[in-house]
């Protein structure tokens, strides 16, 4: 993520060295470099028919629940197969990168518009979902997390049918927050809590933010709060979105 010619302003390093407490935002951005699809390319190939706004919403599951069971366990098999990036890794050791420089306790807790895993596989423990995990499927019906799922394959298939909750029977759906759904409660207060709570909140790969995400922001400047925006591929970010 860093270049050699990138330009910190000195006083932006000294508020950074200050900050005790950081909430770090992320997007599509911080993923795309891991090869995780952006919403261009995960309507390619077999799905290329089909909206993806369609796809990922509960109309979508209504119509078809195989397709959509297919389309996100094939997402799920994707990343899967995808690694963490340098930027990831970045995040993961920063609150140990300030500790050392400057011997003081540094909290770092990381609000993931993503629905992959790879914050927690670069080694962050403190994350929050707004828009669910493709890792986190549960029961349509009465809401429990279905558990023990078989792996995905990576071979797309058009339909697969999803399983039935152990408990009820009903159909499991994806871990998802789809178009038209709110965001889980426990995890948007949080990332309320975190941003309200920090000195200092970065922004990384989200010029796509969506509502209400985006009011994070917004909110850590009315709050005085130190906001550094970084999105080092401007251009391609403004062609990718976080897809649930
Ligand atoms: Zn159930």
């Amino acid at each position: 993520m860093m270049s050699d010619n990138l330009n910190i302003p000195d006083d932006l390093v000294t508020r950074l060295l200050d900050a005790r407490r950081i909430a770090v935002l992320t997007g599509a951005g911080m993923s795309a470099e891991s090869g995780i699809a952006t919403f261009r390319d995960v309507s390619n190939g077999l799905w290329s028919q089909f909206d993806p706004r369609v796809l990922a919403s509960p109309q979508g599951w209504a119509n078809d629940r195989d397709l959509v069971w297919a389309w996100y366990e094939y997402r799920r098999a994707m990343v899967m197969k995808a690694q963490p990036n340098a930027g990831h890794f970045a995040i993961a050791q920063l609150a140990n990168a300030l500790q050392a420089a400057h011997g003081k306790e540094v909290e770092v807790n990381v609000i993931t518009q993503n629905v992959d895993d790879l914050h927690e596989r670069a080694g962050t423990t403190s994350v929050v979902h707004l828009h669910g995990s493709l890792f986190g499927p549960r029961c349509k019906a009465c809401g429990r997390p279905a558990r023990d799922l078989p792996a995905p394959s990576d071979v797309p298939v058009m339909k697969l049918r999803p399983p039935r909750c152990t408990h009820c029977n009903g159909y499991v759906r994806p871990g998802v927050v789809w178009f038209g759904e709110d965001l889980p409660k426990d995890a948007w207060r949080k990332a309320k809590a975190w941003v309200n709570d920090c000195d200092c909140l970065l922004v990384i790969g989200t010029s796509g933010v969506v509502w209400p995400a985006a009011q994070l922001p917004v909110d850590a400047q009315a709050k005085g709060k130190l906001v550094v925006e970084i999105n080092p591929h401007v251009i391609a970010l403004r062609q990718s979105f976080c897809i649930p």
